[in-house]
């Protein structure tokens, strides 16, 4: 398929503007469900990219108002879906569900339905009709970042992927979008929903979200009980974080250590893995088994079926921490660095 380009840079396909066809969005109307994060990015660019779009918000959203002043037709959610010839999922996931039932009867054969985030799909929280194409165009950005790299004529890297493709073209259509709102400016890398789900699920437990903060309060929690200040804590241990993320990202784990003492490179290189043991790979192993066996997901739809109950107790107590107060009163100091920006 002569579509699907190789390249030798990459394992996986990545596509360019070159791989994507806009005429495949000429006569289709989006209608993009929700004006959030993605929602306002996606719809704002489809828009300037000439796409026919209709935003999707219940009556007495707070985002109808932004999106009307946008200049962008807003209609509830089933009315635009019923329009739409591409229909895409941009409400929180676990809203999706029940969005979805107010919408399903609009889903027409040759209909796309298509996310962000394939969570509800893999999990079997939404199940499509036979005839509909179901994808995935989802942006590796927050959405001002999708919006903004795309007014400057650039874009956000993205992912595409496809479920279910009745018409034969559901991704020419997909990188179509993709192009449509500047992803594929930047590459577009193919996956599928459970790749991505996976992934995700995983690098924000065991990695992004849960593990870094994990390593902060411990590391923070280690030093007071040893009788070291607070304040000095929390700069040692969370406030120069974001120095080291910043060299890892923009010159990977060499650019980091290149920029560190040789005290520091030497201690962290033998030292790292007093912390970072076996357990720990065992934990993360534990963490990929049950967001692979559904167990994670779940816990987290049963959560939000009864109101939240351990999400609401686990917020709270995060939010108690002496690190939190600690990091209040030492980042008024900083307000002369966020005034300079
Ligand atoms: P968001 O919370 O920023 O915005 C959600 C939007 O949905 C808001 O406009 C809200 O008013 C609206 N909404 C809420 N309830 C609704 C309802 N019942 N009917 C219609 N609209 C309703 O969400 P987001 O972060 O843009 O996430 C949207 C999707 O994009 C999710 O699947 C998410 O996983 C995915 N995603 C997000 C990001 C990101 O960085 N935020 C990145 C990639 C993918
Ligand atoms: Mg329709
Ligand atoms: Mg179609
Ligand atoms: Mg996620
Ligand atoms: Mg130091």
């Amino acid at each position: 398929d002569d579509t699907l380009p190789m390249t030798d840079e990459f394992d996986t396909t990545v596509y360019d503007d070159d791989d994507a066809d806009e005429s495949y969005l000429e006569d289709a109307t989006v209608a993009v469900l929700g004006f959030g994060s993605q929602g306002h990015a996606h719809a704002q660019n489809l828009d300037d990219s000439g796409v026919d779009v209709v935003v999707g918000l219940p009556e007495g959203n707070e985002d109808r108002p932004v999106a009307e002043d946008a200049g962008l037709p807003v209609e509830t959610p089933p009315e635009a879906a019923a329009e739409g010839d591409i229909v895409v999922m941009l409400v929180p996931d676990n809203v999706q569900p029940v969005v979805y039932d107010d919408i399903e009867d609009a889903l027409e054969p040759g209909d796309t339905l298509q996310f962000a985030h394939g969570f509800n799909i893999h999990y079997g929280q939404i199940e499509p009709p036979e005839g509909v194409d179901v994808t995935m165009v989802a942006p590796k950005s927050p959405g001002h970042l999708v919006r903004r790299t795309y007014q400057r004529g650039e874009g956000t890297p993205g992912l595409v992927a496809v479920e279910q493709d009745e018409s034969g073209e559901a991704r020419e259509e997909a990188l179509a979008y993709a192009k449509a709102i500047g992803c594929t400016r930047a590459g577009v890398i193919e996956t599928t929903f459970r790749e991505e789900t996976e992934t995700d699920l995983f690098g924000e437990q065991a990695v992004l979200c849960g593990g870094v903060t994990e390593m902060m309060k411990v590391g923070y929690e280690t030093l007071v009980d040893a009788g070291y200040s607070p304040e000095m804590a929390y700069f040692e241990v969370l406030n120069e974080l974001k120095l080291i993320v910043d060299l890892v990202y923009e010159g990977g784990l060499m650019e980091m250590w290149n920029s560190v003492s040789d005290t520091a490179e030497y201690g962290g290189l033998t030292r790292g893995e007093y912390v970072i043991d076996e357990s720990a790979r065992e934990g993360m192993e534990q963490i990929l088994e049950e967001v692979q066996n559904g167990e994670f997901a779940k816990e987290w739809i049963s959560e939000n079926q009864t109101n939240r109950p351990s999400y609401k107790q686990l917020r709270e107590a995060e939010g108690n921490h002496e690190i939190e107060d600690v990091g209040e009163r030492l980042r008024e100091l900083f307000a002369w660095d966020e005034e300079a920006e």
